[in-house]
């Protein structure tokens, strides 16, 4: 009964959002009536989506599916698909279309089977075919586009830093860009490692200019036809990220009319 009377709760308090948008184009934005948010997120590697969406979820109660993470868990779990991933993976090959929707859609069933409602899916989809065949198989009500200045996402690439010893993660990049011509200014704090791992901080072999520039470029070349086809729908969010996650996380909220679910989850 709980679990109703939450998910009546939110659906009400989603319905603000389609009027929230600029556009009346955003119709789609609110989930239907029965069930909760079947979002996507998309975003360029390095801008943080997994994070983002992965908040999202916990704050909605719905599932992160990430492509990366369904891959992962066929090649440990023998499923049918193993043999044939594993190849094409240590091949260095680009999964199939079919490959990942046959594992989503899997997915997808064992969820609702839990009675699970809703999802973010992270990762998925990647090419307008993908897009088309989700299309096929289930409703999609909006598309989070994360988005970063280049100079900005360069910046916080070139300073991520290991700790050789420990494996803790850090960014020594301080990031302060100042707004200009529209675009607003951006500021990242470094997460600085503690003291000891110091001397022992290595940078990834490709975290390199050139190298992060060409996985954005060819993460722009295949996404751009994805944005087009959800932007035509009328479905796609567009949000510019003004910082990291203590200056992002309360904007993106207040973009997705979230505000108040914040407040509930915290005072809950
Ligand atoms: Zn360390």
């Amino acid at each position: 009964m709980a679990a109703i009377t939450r998910l009546v709760k939110r659906t009400t308090s989603f319905y603000p959002l389609a009027r929230g948008f600029s556009s009346s184009s955003y119709s789609h934005a609110s989930p239907r009536e029965n069930r909760n948010i079947q979002w996507v997120f998309l975003g360029c590697p390095g801008v943080g989506k997994g994070t983002y969406a992965s908040r999202l979820c916990n704050l909605l109660g719905v599932p992160h599916i990430a492509t990366g993470d369904l891959v992962r868990h066929e090649l440990s779990s023998n499923g049918p698909l193993s043999s044939q991933l594993s190849e094409i993976v240590n091949q260095g090959q680009l999964v199939s279309d079919e490959i990942i929707m046959s594992l989503l859609s899997k997915r997808l069933a064992e969820g609702q089977a839990k009675g699970e409602s809703g999802f973010i899916l992270d990762g998925f989809p990647r090419t307008i075919k993908q897009a088309e065949i989700l299309e096929g198989v289930t409703d999609i009500d909006l598309v989070v586009n994360l988005k970063i200045r280049e100079e900005a996402l360069l910046a916080k690439c070139l300073g991520r830093r290991t700790c050789s010893q420990c494996g803790g993660n850090f960014n020594v990049a301080s990031i302060n860009i100042k707004g200009e011509n529209g675009c607003p200014g951006i500021s990242m704090d470094p997460l600085l490692p503690p003291e000891h791992c110091m001397s022992k901080l290595i940078t990834r072999s490709d975290d390199t200019e050139p190298v992060v520039k060409e996985r954005l470029r060819i993460y722009n070349e295949l996404s751009q036809p994805v944005e087009g086809f959800y932007r035509s729908r009328g479905k796609l969010m567009e949000f510019e990220l003004p910082g990291g996650i203590p200056e992002s996380w309360p904007k993106l909220l207040h973009a997705l009319n979230l505000d108040d679910e914040e407040k509930q989850s915290a005072a809950a």
